[in-house]
Order: C-alpha cells, then sequence, then structure tokens
C-alpha cells in the first residue's frame, strides 16, 4: 500500500488488505473479476464508512484523465478519475461549465456523483443531475453503459459504489459564467425565520451559515448576468471584508467575495482548490429536508442549540433542486440541505446526533450519504420510493456481493417486514 489510508478527515482508517491503482481499463477490469471484495475510493473526503472494504481498495488516481467534448449536445465525457477542480479548469478554458458546485473542488467527479454531492441554488440540482450516462466495471470485470432513459439508469447514478466502478461519466455542460459573490452579516434569527425562502432564493447560488444563536451569514453567489439581488430589506450589513464560514477563521482559503466577478469554479465552491477546504479539523452530517417545511426545521434545530454549542463549528443551510436518482437525498422533491461542522469529537458528535435526527424525521429528513448519520436502516429505507428496485439492482450487477461491505450491507439486508 502507498497511500496513507485514512478519509480526509482522519476519524476513518480503511481497513482494506490491497490498495491497488490500476492504469488502464483492461487492468481495472482484471482486477475487479479476481478480487473477492473490493471497493473504489475516489478522494477520500467522505466522513463514513461508504468507502471501505476490508477487501482490495482501487483507486483510479493512475488511470488516464479523459474529456471529450459533445458540443452540440452541450455534454461531456470525462473519466471518473477527475478531481472536480481540475476538471472545471479544462472545462472553463473550453468555454463551458457546470450547472453547479458543491463547497469545494478537491474531490472526484465519481465520489461526488455517487454519493448526490450537491451545491446550493434553488434551480440546481446535485452534480448526480447533470450525468446523462455513465460507465461501469460490473463485478465480473464487464464493461456496461448506461444512459439516461435506460431503465436502470436511476438507479446507477447515486450507486453509493455498491454497483461497481465507474469509469466515465457524461455530464451535461452549459456556457462558462462568471459569478459575483457577496456576504451578508448580523442576519437576525427573526428575520432569518421569516424570509428563509425569499433568502435562499435571492441569487443562483445561496448559503446560510448560522451557529443557531441570534443571527446568521448570508453568502450570495450572484451571476454577473443575472439582476443585482436587493437584500436591503433584510437587516443584514454588507462584510466589509473576505469571511471564512466558522466565525473568527482566517478567509485566506475561501474563494474570492467582495463582490469581485471571475469565473464559475472560482466563486461556487467555498473554498479554493490547491488550500485546505472548510477548518480542516472537522466532522460533517446533513439532512435533508422538503423546501416547503424549511421554517419547521429551523424552529426546531434553534432549541436543540444549547446540545448542538458544544460540538458544533458552523451549520449551512443550503437548496437542492429536485432529480430523478433513486437514491439522491432530493429524489423527487426540492429540499433544503442542513449542514453540521463539527468539532473533530465523534463519539460527541455521535452522542448529539439523535436528538438532531428525532427532531428532524417528522420532515422526512434524509441524512447525505457521506456524512456521519445514525439514523437506522430500516428508518432510512422508509424514505426512498425506490429502496427495492435499487436493491434490486445490485443483486442483478453484482450477485455474490463483490462490492457488499459493511455501510451498505446494514442498509440493504431486509427483514420480511421492511418491505
Ligand atoms: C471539507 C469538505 C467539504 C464538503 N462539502 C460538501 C458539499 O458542499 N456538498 C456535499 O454534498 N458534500 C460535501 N462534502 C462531502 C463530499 O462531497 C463527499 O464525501 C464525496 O463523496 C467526496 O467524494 P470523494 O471522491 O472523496 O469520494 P470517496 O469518499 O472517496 O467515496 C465516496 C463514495 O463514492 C464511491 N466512489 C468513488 N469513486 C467511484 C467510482 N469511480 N465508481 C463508483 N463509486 C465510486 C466510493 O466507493 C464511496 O462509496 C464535503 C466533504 C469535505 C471533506
Amino acid at each position: 500500500m502507498t497511500r496513507p489510508l485514512t478519509n480526509w478527515a482522519g476519524n476513518i482508517r480503511y481497513c482494506a488488505h490491497a490498495f491497488e491503482q490500476p492504469t488502464s481499463i483492461t487492468e481495472l477490469q482484471g482486477l475487479v473479476a479476481t478480487s473477492g471484495h473490493a471497493r473504489v475510493l475516489g478522494s477520500g473526503h467522505s466522513f463514513n464508512r461508504i468507502a471501505d472494504t476490508a477487501g482490495t481498495l482501487v483507486s483510479l488516481d493512475r488511470m488516464p484523465r479523459e474529456l471529450e467534448i459533445d458540443s452540440p449536445r452541450m455534454r461531456v465525457r470525462v473519466s471518473a478519475n477527475w478531481l472536480l477542480g481540475d476538471l472545471c479548469e479544462r472545462l472553463h478554458r473550453r468555454g463551458l461549465a457546470l450547472h453547479n458546485l458543491p463547497s469545494l473542488p478537491h474531490i472526484s467527479v465519481a465520489g461526488a456523483c455517487a454519493t448526490a454531492t450537491h451545491g446550493s441554488g434553488t434551480s440546481h440540482a446535485s452534480l448526480a443531475g447533470a450525468v446523462q450516462a455513465l460507465a461501469l466495471v460490473t463485478a465480473d470485470g464487464t464493461r456496461m453503459e448506461l444512459a439516461a432513459g435506460d431503465e436502470d439508469f436511476d438507479g446507477a447514478v447515486v450507486s453509493l459504489g455498491a454497483l461497481g466502478v465507474m469509469t466515465y461519466l457524461d455530464l451535461a455542460v452549459r456556457p462558462a459564467y462568471d459569478i459575483e459573490q457577496y456576504v451578508y452579516e448580523e442576519l437576525p434569527w427573526t428575520d432569518l425565520i421569516a424570509s428563509a425562502g425569499e433568502i435562499l432564493s435571492s441569487a443562483y447560488s445561496v448559503s446560510i451559515f448560522t451557529n443557531w444563536t441570534d443571527c446568521a451569514q448570508i453568502w450570495v453567489k450572484r451571476r454577473t448576468d443575472d439582476e443585482l439581488p436587493d437584500l436591503a430589506w433584510l437587516n443584514a450589513v454588507k462584510a466589509d471584508g473576505p469571511r471564512h464560514p466558522v466565525a473568527g477563521m482566517c478567509a485566506a482559503n475561501c474563494t474570492d467575495q467582495l463582490g469581485r466577478p471571475g469565473p464559475w469554479h472560482e466563486r461556487l465552491p467555498h473554498f479554493r482548490a490547491g488550500t485546505e477546504p472548510a477548518t480542516g479539523n472537522e466532522l460533517q452530517t446533513e439532512y435533508f429536508v422538503p423546501a416547503d417545511l424549511t421554517t419547521k426545521a429551523l424552529h426546531q434545530l434553534k432549541e436543540l442549540r444549547p446540545l448542538l454549542a458544544p460540538v458544533l463549528q458552523t451549520s449551512e443551510i443550503r437548496t437542492v433542486a429536485a432529480d430523478t436518482a433513486w437514491l439522491s437525498p432530493t429524489h423527487g422533491r426540492n429540499s433544503t440541505a442542513i449542514h453540521f461542522t463539527w468539532r473533530p469529537e465523534e463519539e460527541a458528535v455521535r452522542a448529539v446526533l439523535p436528538h438532531v435526527e428525532d427532531v428532524l424525521a417528522p420532515l422526512a429528513a434524509r441524512p447525505h450519504w457521506a456524512k456521519i448519520f445514525m439514523a437506522s436502516p430500516r428508518k432510512i429505507r422508509t424514505l426512498y420510493d425506490h429502496w427495492w428496485d435499487f436493491s434490486r439492482l445490485r443483486h442483478t450487477y453484482d450477485p455474490r456481493g463483490k462490492f457488499h461491505n459493511p455501510f451498505t450491507t446494514a442498509l440493504f439486508t431486509a427483514s420480511d417486514d421492511d418491505r
């Protein structure tokens, strides 16, 4: 093994007995076909054991990174192992853009799509929503391709790594655009509650940061060809310098603010490529609630502030448009994503999570697949209409459970009364 086998946060030590880095598709097919258990690792930014295996952990880091542009259809075919930041730079040079990006560009395209990674924007689905086709190496080493409209396609996009190894994805693109980013602060909590929907839909991409005290911060990312949002009616103050989402932290690693226009991929993430994202020392959790229940969720979570405060660094509230991927937490419903950046104290975080989940359970909150959650598999299964369709897909593509790991086995092992 050559790569240090922990995740980015350092809370997970992968237990694989082998770490392989094939350099070609043929080598990858042979490796998968002959492995007992296998799992593919992207850039290792997940906070739970979703990417883990006791068998062979496969990294595509040494495979070629390819980019084919289909201009007439406004699509690109990209190797699964591109890091978002590198890919976006290349796309931008060709005058193209993705519709949205998460807070950091450091992660792999396949890892992001496999877990429904998202940014913010009432009209923007997660990255998985841009996928038009994909190729998989399945358990017996066979290559298969699926495209939008194929029967299994919606099941294969957000796959949690459980169907096989994605080798390429076709993504919808659009002409490149510029964004300006403004931070507002001191938003009174009462205004946030009264106007959460209006604030979140006031620009191309909006994030609200709060530690559930009496005020919050708003990050507004406006396309330069859109109207300037008028937020003067809010009792918030435009920041007079760059800000970090966690109060008091230096903003040097954050993307440009203060309304300086710049390319989409240098403004939509909160953190710059090539620097340490976020606080660099944290755990994360996130839940997706139906957009029309946002205010209710915020009200109830605020009541938990005394419990949250000792372990919380900040919370982020974003919007994500509905998509059609079976296991996407935003499947079939426009959603508000409520995120928690925790101090790196997993035991303390796990003590708080049941309280958060109790409050959000009546709102049918779905947890982010790549972050820490406690909800039982039985509860989670009830939240997805296509749960058993996906389970069937797993059996079809991977009849012997090569890609099973404890994370997915727990989720998909049903008792009769689950069905
Ligand atoms: C600082 C920080 C900020 C974050 N911000 C956001 C955010 O703004 N929005 C958000 O939604 N999430 C966010 N995340 C979570 C992150 O997007 C997910 O953890 C994402 O899965 C990371 O991608 P990865 O390449 O590191 O995947 P990994 O953690 O390596 O893997 C995740 C899953 O993807 C599967 N996978 C990876 N590659 C392939 C492949 N080629 N074929 C099939 N399956 C594959 C793995 O098997 C595993 O199941 C953040 C994480 C961190 C650390």
